[in-house]
């Protein structure tokens, strides 16, 4: 959210960003954004009648496939029930043009890859049917109510922009945490299973960099149209084991990254890579920074120049 506001100002758009900070950081607010604090249903009437909105880009959700499994009805509220109020706010004051932060979760274990857009839904956790519930909701207003929109699915986010990276109070991604290995705040990397139908045994996952995600965001509002909900992966088309993530922070960063084997999570697939091949064609998106020795990179210089800033969260614990 926050890179996607960057870039929105950059390339002179006026943002407002509602956030209650649960999880996100302030550090993140670009100066030249207005923020309104609060939790979305309950902000966001007041916010389409006094800001001039005219486009919404919905990232607020929860995001955490384990926490899912454990805690659904967080995600059934905090991302369905959410998004409802959303939807019917932006009906009620007109605004029409809706970015919506999907993701590759709504897939569940896909049966062929790199997954096309077409292929079967089938979540295999909370977190993804929730998503896929919103994906559904979105639709129908497209169709019954005039809303102009399109839903990025997402595969596994990574890399920087500038100050703008990964600082969560509790880190649960596997870029992130092996940096914080690296950079000595955490002693080791745990590998979650490596009896998967993968080449070493690790899960697959399909890693793409946060600014051309962004980029994603831009070209989708200003092709939006009414009565259209389009959706499209985002991903790089290219699939990396955990073992070679790990591999590619050993090369970048120069540190041994100590890593020991641990029992699979549940609700992780073995497999995610994504065709983008929709997108890149209908809109012309074209990924300038996603492959996995500049996602790295970047992601290691936010870390490495922020040091201890780069986990200033207040309620950060390695
Ligand atoms: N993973 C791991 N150790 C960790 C964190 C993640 O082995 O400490 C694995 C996880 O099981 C998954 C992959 O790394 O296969 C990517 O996980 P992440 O949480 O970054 O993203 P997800 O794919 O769940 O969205």
């Amino acid at each position: 959210g926050s890179v996607c506001s960057a870039v929105l100002i950059e390339a002179g758009h006026n943002v407002t960003i509602i956030d209650d900070f649960s999880t996100g950081n302030r550090d993140a607010v670009p100066s030249a954004a207005h923020l309104v604090e609060g939790e979305l249903s309950q902000v966001i009437e007041e916010t389409l009648s006094t800001h001039n909105i005219n486009a919404v880009v919905h990232c607020a959700a929860r995001s955490l496939v384990g926490e899912s499994v454990s805690h659904p009805e967080l995600y059934w509220h905090a991302n369905v029930v959410t998004s409802l109020h959303l939807l019917d706010a932006m009906r009620a004051h007109d605004v029409r043009n809706l970015v919506f932060s999907s993701t590759a979760a709504t897939y569940g274990e896909p049966d062929a890859v790199p997954i096309l857009e077409s292929a079967a839904t089938a979540p295999t956790n909370p977190y993804g049917a929730s998503k896929l519930a919103i994906d559904h909701m979105i639709s129908s207003y497209a169709s019954a109510h005039g809303l102009a929109a399109t839903s990025l699915r997402y595969f596994n986010v990574a890399g920087a922009y500038g100050t703008i990276g990964e600082n969560r109070a509790v880190e649960t991604h596997l870029i992130p945490l092996i940096l914080q290995v690296a950079l000595g705040h955490r002693e080791k990397i745990m590998i979650f299973g490596d009896d998967y139908a993968t080449a070493d045994g690790t899960a697959v996952r399909d890693y793409i960099h946060v600014r051309d995600l962004a980029e994603a965001h831009i070209l989708a509002l200003e092709s939006n149209k009414v009565g259209s909900h389009r959706i499209y992966n985002l991903g790089s088309g290219d699939g990396y084991s955990v073992q070679q993530v790990i591999s590619q922070v050993r090369e970048t960063t120069g540190h041994p990254i100590p890593a020991e084997l641990a029992p699979r999570r549940e609700g992780d697939p073995a497999t995610l890579i994504a065709s983008s091949s929709k997108i890149s064609h209908e809109l012309g998106w074209t990924p300038q920074r996603t492959d996995l020795p500049t996602i790295v990179h970047d992601a290691w210089e936010f870390t490495r120049n922020l040091g201890p800033a780069a986990h200033s969260h207040p309620n950060y614990r390695p």
